[in-house]
């Protein structure tokens, strides 16, 4: 037995936190998770909180499945471990990639698998130039990214990212990424309608094709949906702009669906949600619904026939590239998403009622807008209604609201200021009742503490 005021001292003098100040955060005192059940977890000094973030974006169907345990140890006990290196594999690894193959759109029949979303993002970038240059355009190597998008943390991952605070930090991006502006249209729209400022976005990244010249352009990525910099949900023709421009250029087009994946945005995948044709995907997060490390790249015909075809051999790969536990997880969470209907049930059901209670939120004084999409949303808050400001010292408001959300028993995600929501897609009419009075009077007691 290990009491938690001792788990506290041991985090603060051993464990740093990524995403976090740390020194703040051991004068704070971690909070320490014991345990989980459906759409609630618990900490130490037993307080039961809803959460509406589903961990990081990813534990789709929610805690306590005793069926991926039993899946994960029926693996470790028959055979841990083997690699996909020595022209050998593991059958739930065989079975993983055909599954992804029937349940991804179009022709994204190829599997590789990393242990997570920013190594999926890595392996793009390398894979992707490889790619060109095994057809004899090895100039037609560099990426155009958006700013403030998210790829992950790896060097490739926070290049191919465009989040000032990370690029910051280790002298990034690496040459050969560029970044455009993305939708966002509660800070940037103007007087634009959707479809005007759907293709006006889109047309950066025609501007900047042009302007490095396509020749020298290998790939596109994006998020669907940007979810770490505050759920920015583009207009509903972005996609198909941007898949236009694309293939007008010959550039691949990359969905980073490592949110989005697996039922977030109402269909399996948010380039079914926008209707576009990404020839590379990547996944990770919803995969396993977070039980255990897992990451993929699904490449469609024609960048896998390429790469094993013509590429000779994929120099490329990671101890634990397809691991037969990861991998039985995932076929677990997969069958209970299928069986139990559960992203069907988040389109036609619950999530048109989360929608609702969400929008519903922006009658509140401090919300200026409330995005919402399929299972995910947020919240923009602002000083003063109907103008489209921030306030200043961006990120205090929006942690204050997170702070006072937490002291009521709901986990909320603050980004700047934007509240984020992403409930695990098993959340019940009843929880979802609770989520909105729950975030309601956490935007109240941040309203009284601003003297608003
Ligand atoms: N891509 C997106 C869109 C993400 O949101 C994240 C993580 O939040 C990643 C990639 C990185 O995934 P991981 O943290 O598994 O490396």
């Amino acid at each position: 037995e290990i009491d938690t005021a001792t788990l506290q001292r041991l985090d603060a003098a051993h464990h740093l936190h990524p995403f976090n100040d740390n020194a703040a955060l051991a004068k704070r005192g971690t909070r320490i998770l014991t345990r989980g059940e459906g759409c609630y977890v618990w900490d130490a000094e037993g307080n039961q909180l809803l959460d509406a973030f589903a961990g990081l974006w990813c534990v789709n169907i929610g805690y306590g499945r005793r069926e991926l345990g039993e899946a994960a140890s029926r693996q470790m006990t028959q055979l841990a471990y083997y690699n996909s290196f020595f022209q050998c594999t593991t059958e739930p690894t065989v079975r993983l990639s055909a599954k992804l193959a029937e349940l991804t759109p179009h022709d994204l029949n190829h599997a590789f698998f990393t242990n997570s979303g920013s190594e999926a993002n890595d392996t793009i970038l390398r894979l992707v130039r490889h790619f060109w240059a095994v057809q004899d355009q090895p100039e037609k190597n560099i990426f155009i990214g958006r700013h403030d998008g998210y790829h992950g943390s790896t060097v490739a991952g926070a290049s191919l990212g465009g989040m000032k605070g990370m690029h910051k930090q280790g002298g990034l991006p690496i040459p050969g990424i560029v970044h455009i502006d993305p939708p966002y249209w509660f800070g940037d729209g103007g007087d634009m309608d959707e479809e005007a400022y759907g293709r006006h976005c889109a047309k950066r990244l025609e501007d900047k094709i042009l302007e490095l010249g396509p020749e020298r352009v290998a790939a596109f990525i994006g998020e669907p949906v940007m979810g770490a910099i505050g759920v920015y949900i583009p207009p509903r023709n972005y996609w198909q702009e941007i898949e236009r421009i694309c293939r007008k250029y010959d550039v691949l087009l990359v969905a980073d669906e490592v949110i989005t994946g697996f039922g977030r945005t109402g269909e399996w995948f948010a380039s079914q949600t926008f209707d576009f044709r990404p020839d590379v995907m990547t996944l990770a997060k919803g995969i396993t619904s977070g039980y255990i490390p897992l990451g993929a790249v699904m490449f469609n015909d024609r960048v896998a026939d390429v790469l094993s075809g013509r590429g000779g051999e994929l120099a490329h790969g990671y101890t634990y590239s397809g691991h037969p536990v990861c991998a039985a997880v995932a076929l677990e969470n997969i069958r209970i998403l299928q069986e139990e209907h559960i992203v069907e049930t988040c389109r036609n059901n619950i999530g048109p009622y989360l929608g609702e209670k969400w929008k519903a939120l922006a009658g509140h004084p401090l919300v200026g807008e409330a995005r919402f999409l399929g299972m995910v949303g947020a919240l923009e808050l602002v000083p003063s209604k109907p103008s489209r400001t921030y306030f200043p010292d961006r990120g205090r408001v929006g942690q204050l609201c997170r702070d006072f959300a937490l002291q009521n028993g709901l986990i909320l995600r603050a980004t700047n200021d934007a509240m984020l929501l992403s409930p695990p897609l098993v959340i019940s009419r009843s929880q979802v009742d609770e989520l909105a009075e729950k975030t309601w009077k956490a935007l109240d007691m941040t309203a009284h503490a601003l003297g608003m």
